[in-house]
């Protein structure tokens, strides 16, 4: 039967004996998004990594998955032949030695990639390159000079970007809270900075070996108190916790932290005051923009294994694919996915050409970013559940892909504020919702008037 097998699925129908349709699938792979969107470098880069996740990945990903119960050791043997690629320092600027890929839209369909196979393995790498993001936009010499070199060698270097705290994600996340949610102190003694807190929940905690920290410096100061401020470990005063123990992106690492005294050079602030809670918000915008497209890879290959599974299955004497509630089915998943695809491409084309969209962090940009990331995790929710439907007892089988590829994505729809404040950043880009708009009447009926 289709697509139990290790590398069953693919690819999605790659390698079939028929040539005719084989071309034609080819085809479709290839025009799946719009190359001219991509400069001809990033284009290389991304068909690298497509025939990376084909070779490398898709033969193994449930044992992958399966050797986190253990030490890891797999997963990292792959980021370690990622490294060797390139990927580690593709992101960063070119006089570090980086290839200077910064746009988002390679960065989305890299992830997009690696969605299909093993969304989570490439978590340690991808994470590294969010959280140098705001060194790398501020043009920061001291975190560039001390630290660039790292991720440019051949070894793995890991970074995280540290913001999500025990007292939620979304309070720091929410842009009407201007940093008030953020707990985590910096304080200047001389030229160092001092760090208190703790974060729960950041990819790559306990794995790095520095740290962005998302942190305030006065909350009294609004954004102007948000302060990111990159420590590298091990440092004194810096403790890890536990991992978290999740249902789906279990190749990736996420855990608790916390900060004692931390001290580390002044300059290790990212940029400055007003200038961090830009930086901030940038990389959040940029985060649902590939949160996105890691879905959209999620569901494109439940659609593969699912198409390759109903294209084997016999039932009533015909193909599984042949029915037309199936055709039905799988015609729903890749409209879905399609129109997916196109808003994660169209938002993260607009993020990478503010000369003519706007300000990367302005509230048509976050709302923009966030639709297309509540919309394709929603849907990629959709997708994985409609192919475990199609494939009945199968869907749910752990020997084939899709259950987990639905466990996978549930995670992306939790992250990153969920849907729910997701939402009101979405409506932010058509009005100015203001989640504590003054409403007179309640204020007067609280004071005890009449109202
Ligand atoms: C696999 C994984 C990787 C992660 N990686 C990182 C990382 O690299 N760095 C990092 O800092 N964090 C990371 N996180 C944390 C993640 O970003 C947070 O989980 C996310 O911000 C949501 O925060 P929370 O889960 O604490 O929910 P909470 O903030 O506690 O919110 C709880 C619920 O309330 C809703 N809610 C919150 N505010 C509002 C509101 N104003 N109005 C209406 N509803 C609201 C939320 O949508 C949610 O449903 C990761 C999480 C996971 C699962």
């Amino acid at each position: 039967m289709a697509a139990r097998s290790a590398d069953a699925g693919s690819g999605g129908a790659r390698g079939r004996g028929d040539a005719g349709m084989r071309a034609a699938d080819l085809e479709i792979l290839d025009n799946r998004y719009m190359w001219e969107l991509v400069a001809p470098g990033d284009r290389l880069f991304i068909s690298m990594i497509r025939d990376f996740v084909d070779r490398e990945v898709m033969p193994i990903r449930r044992q992958l998955e399966e050797s986190t119960r253990g030490d890891f050791s797999l997963v990292r043997e792959v980021q370690q032949k990622l490294v060797r690629m390139g990927f580690q320092k593709a992101f960063l600027p070119a006089e570090y030695g980086g290839w200077n890929l910064t746009a988002a839209l390679t960065y989305c369909l890299v992830l997009d990639e690696f969605g299909r196979g093993e969304p989570a393995c490439v978590a340690a790498l991808g994470g590294g390159a969010w959280a140098m993001r705001p060194a790398v936009f501020a043009g920061n010499r001291r975190v560039l000079d001390d630290f660039a070199h790292r991720f440019c060698g051949d070894e793995l270097y890991v970074a995280c970007f540290a913001m999500t705290e025990p007292s939620g994600g979304c309070n720091i996340e929410n842009v009407d809270l201007h940093g008030r949610g953020i707990h985590t102190r910096a304080r200047l003694e001389g030229d160092e900075w001092v760090l208190d807190g703790s974060k729960v929940w950041p990819t790559n905690s306990g794995i790095s070996d520095i740290y962005c920290v998302v942190c305030n410096t006065d909350p009294s100061l609004g954004d102007e108190g948000i302060a990111l401020i990159y420590v590298p470990v091990p440092i004194e005063g810096f403790s890890f916790g536990r991992f978290e123990d999740k249902a789906g992106f279990r190749a990736s690492r996420e855990g608790d932290f916390q900060f004692d005294g931390v001290r580390v050079p002044r300059e290790y602030r990212a940029a400055g005051p007003g200038e961090d809670a830009e930086l901030l918000h940038d990389n959040l915008i940029f985060a649902r923009l590939f949160s996105a497209a890691w879905a959209v890879g999620i569901a494109q290959g439940a659609f593969d294994d699912a198409l390759a599974f109903a294209r084997e299955k016999v039932v009533a004497g015909r193909p599984l694919c042949q029915h037309s509630l199936a055709a039905n089915l799988l015609a729903d998943m890749a409209i879905d996915i399609q129109v997916g695809r196109d808003s994660y491409v169209n938002a993260a084309y607009m993020y990478d050409h503010p000369e003519s969209y706007g300000s990367r962090v302005s509230p048509q940009m976050l709302s923009r970013s966030t639709l297309t990331k509540v919309f394709c995790s929603d849907m990629a929710v959709r997708v994985t559940n409609l192919a475990m439907e199609l494939m009945g007892d199968a869907g749910g089988d752990a020997s084939y892909h899709v259950e987990k590829l639905w466990r996978d994505n549930k995670i992306i729809q939790l992250w990153e504020g969920g849907v729910q404040l997701g939402k009101l950043d979405v409506a932010r880009g058509y009005y100015r919702y203001e989640q504590f708009h003054p409403n007179s009447l309640y204020e007067r009926m609280r004071g005890g008037g009449s109202g």
